[in-house]
């Protein structure tokens, strides 16, 4: 078993409308912009970046809005929904705020002894808030959401699987334990791991395979420490028979893919060299930053990326 993991890195998605997922982001959860970018191998579509104020790794939520992208099909073979943590007896606050700025599909329940509030993204994307009052870690406060309410990172994401077997024998070897079951959902989590660290399977034998588009999860990423790591698992990985991608240098972390046996694609990031390589912390996420190879590009794409800011609620 692997002990280079600590839980999640990012999560990334689809969106239709990138002023839209912005705002969701930035103004309705209160998450930071860390980073406004292009997707490295589509140049002509934004990569933006929402966690803490640092983007430290279990907290970063990222997207690529395509105008023209169609709906996603919700389904089996995709992560379900990406969970944030909240402080204890906060999701009244959160019940109210999301409800006053017209968030959809506000719904409250009790799961593995957790109160959890569930909500849509922009795109019909599943998301939950679980009040959680031991995570210690410090949120983001000039969001508009107060220090005591706001979110702290990653909770968990859930896996919707036809069959979990094999994805679950996957995790564990990465390094997750199983905790607890609930219903048709299977908990897993890391000891010890980063905040961000737990796993939901969730099995329906019977659910149709889901359609990427708009409101789906394109990948999730977990987080080792630095490059070192990152070889070491995936050479383990390789070893036991998993195709995964040569290290891509994606700027502000690296990234190795593969795809599980459930369908869900997942990376494997390193926390260096982070969000700070390229603006101060102070100001991340306000200017475009371009990767070196699509440095070019900038004239085109400062006219004709959509501008993200106006569309305040
Ligand atoms: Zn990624």
């Amino acid at each position: 078993m692997l002990d280079q993991i600590k839980g999640l890195h990012h999560v990334t998605s689809m969106a239709s409308d990138a002023p839209l997922n912005n705002d969701f982001f930035t103004h309705k959860l209160g998450l930071r912009r860390v980073k406004k970018t292009v997707n490295f191998d589509a140049p002509d579509v934004y990569h933006l970046y929402y966690a803490d104020e640092f983007g430290t790794p279990g907290s970063v939520m990222t997207y690529f809005p395509f105008p023209s992208i169609g709906k996603g099909r919700h389904g089996v073979g995709e992560v379900g929904t990406t969970v944030f943590s909240v402080p204890e007896d906060t999701l009244g606050y959160w019940e109210k705020r999301l409800a006053d700025k017209g968030v959809a599909a506000i719904s409250r329940s009790e799961a593995f002894g957790e109160k959890r509030l569930a909500f849509a993204g922009p795109d019909g994307e599943g998301f939950a808030l679980v009040e959680d009052k031991s995570d210690s870690r410090a949120p983001w406060v000039k969001g508009g959401v107060p220090a005591d309410e706001a979110i702290r990172g990653f909770h968990s994401a859930s896996l919707r699987l036809k069959d979990a077997g094999a994805t679950e024998e996957l995790l564990k070897f990465m390094g997750y334990e199983e905790v607890d079951t609930f219903g048709n959902t299977r908990r897993l989590a890391i000891k010890g791991g980063n905040g961000a660290d737990v796993i939901d399977i969730e099995t329906l034998p019977g659910a149709p395979f889901a359609g990427l588009g708009a409101g789906s999860v394109h990948h999730i990423a977990f987080a080792v420490e630095n490059r070192a790591k990152q070889l070491e698992v995936r050479k383990a990985l390789m070893d036991t028979g998993h195709q995964v991608t040569p290290v891509i240098d994606r700027d502000y972390f690296w990234a190795i893919y593969f795809r599980t046996p459930g369908g869900v694609l997942f990376e494997v990031a390193t926390n260096e060299p982070g969000f700070d390589r390229d603006e101060d912390t102070a100001h991340l996420g306000e200017a475009l930053k371009l990767p070196a190879q699509h440095a070019h590009l900038r004239p085109y794409l400062e006219q004709h990326l959509q501008p993200l800011d106006g569309g305040r609620s």
